[in-house]
């Protein structure tokens, strides 16, 4: 399979080999799980609205939570630039700088949505030339598909599709589900990044770009999502059935170990840079911003550029009780982009996102039946705790992720997330 071809197929295409097969979903109620915020003895926070229902939460004597205290240190991190100036104009220097005499000054991850869409006209606005990069798992969404080809011909940017080895994603997501743990859509984050570092390489890029901002975003409990190599491998050969291919540093595939990160980081010298962490990000008015410069279409949810997360938003809530809109709600309420009471109304309602149709897609094409789905929604829930993984070794060598934060080689909101919780 070319791996840098456009793919055309996408789920709703009628490609999957149990297409026909009835499947049911088990609903919530003979799963005896009701939404996570809506029960009795819940705590909230008393200025964001994550409650005790987040792995990781704390809350101190005035009742605020520990993900407002980390929002706040990185409020002070990354304060707010306006364009041209401070920490954002001096990067998008550096960058420029990087690029001359190549054909791209950096790699951009794209999806269609609203975050990556942004950051793509924001690079252009900067007089950058980005290279967008978008990572095709299998389960894009159409709207966000055509959101992309529209973007970067009304840019003129060329657009660059990785798409994953089939055979390999789907064994590596049923094997996911089958461990149990609730970051079971981790795979296709490890393979965004690791395709995004191999198009850097490809062309001796030193950047990589991410549309990312903490202040809309909000930090992912780090049980909630675990991402790590090494974790991936183990949970891979305890239930995957496909081999993984090898590494190769400019088709990397599902592999992005320390030992890779490491030639990526240190022999590539490639460095992330989030531009969105330095500016006001209003999303309202960047809906507008996009709608009339892009044409861009809302692909009708946060996330909702890979159909995959119907089925994962769905599995989460039934199973492990998890509702990540939390920590994305609570970010937007400590910006000021969302009124806190409407917050809380919010996570009490079941999420548009779960569409029993393309979840049923979903478990479709990943050739199961109702059975075994049924099975695998019914394994007790576990953690990555529950798997060999680095993060005893990482937490030894904590000063050595906080000095590479500092380099810029990953964003300061990683480290927290991995070492300020605990
Ligand atoms: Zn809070």
């Amino acid at each position: 399979m070319d791996r840098f071809a456009q793919n055309e197929e996408n789920i709703l295409s009628p490609a999957s080999p149990s297409a026909g097969r009835k499947v049911e979903l088990p609903t919530a109620g003979n799963l005896g799980k009701e939404l996570p915020s809506a029960g009795a003895n819940v705590q909230t926070c008393t200025r964001c609205c994550i409650n005790s229902t987040v792995a990781g939460v704390k809350f101190d004597a005035r009742g605020e939570c520990n993900f407002c205290t980390m929002h706040d240190e990185l409020e002070r991190a990354y304060p707010i630039d306006e364009p041209g100036t401070g920490a954002f104009g001096a990067a998008i220097e550096k960058i420029k700088a990087d690029g001359r005499g190549k054909k791209y000054d950096c790699v951009l991850g794209v999806s269609g949505g609203r975050d990556s869409s942004y950051t793509l006209w924001l690079l252009k606005q900067q007089g950058l030339r980005p290279l967008a990069v978008h990572f095709n798992d299998g389960f894009g969404n159409p709207v966000a598909g055509k959101n992309m080809t529209r973007a970067a011909q009304a840019l003129k940017v060329d657009l660059r599709t990785i798409t994953s080895d089939w055979r390999e994603s789907k064994d590596l997501r049923i094997a996911f589900l089958r461990a149990s743990t609730p970051d079971f859509g981790m795979p296709t984050d490890l393979g965004i990044a690791a395709a995004l570092y191999a198009v850097a390489t490809k062309e001796n890029l030193h950047y990589v770009v991410i549309g990312q901002s903490f202040r809309t975003e909000g930090i992912c409990p780090l049980e909630w999502l675990y991402f790590e190599g090494k974790y991936l491998k183990e949970v891979h050969r305890r239930f995957g059935k496909v081999p993984l291919r090898p590494w190769k540093p400019e088709d990397p595939g599902f592999n992005l170990g320390i030992p890779e990160f490491c030639y990526y980081a240190f022999i590539r010298r490639i460095k992330t840079f989030l531009p969105l962490y330095h500016l006001r990000y209003v999303r309202d008015e960047v809906d507008d911003l996009l709608i009339r410069e892009l044409g861009w279409v809302y692909p009708g949810a946060h996330y909702y550029d890979d159909l995959y997360q119907s089925l994962m938003t769905y599995i989460l809530r039934v199973k492990f009780g998890i509702d990540r809109r939390i920590f994305n709600y609570a970010a937007l309420v400590r910006s000021g982009q969302m009124n806190r009471e409407e917050a809380i109304g919010r996570v009490r309602e079941v999420y548009v996102i779960e569409d029993p149709k393309v979840i049923q897609l979903c478990i479709k094409r990943l050739g199961l039946t109702q059975e075994e789905f049924n099975e695998i929604i019914a394994l007790p829930p576990k953690t990555f705790h529950d798997y060999p993984t680095n993060y005893a070794w990482l937490r030894r060598f904590k000063f050595v992720v906080r000095m590479m934060a500092n380099l810029q080689i990953v964003p300061k909101s990683t480290y927290m997330k991995y070492f300020d919780f605990c």
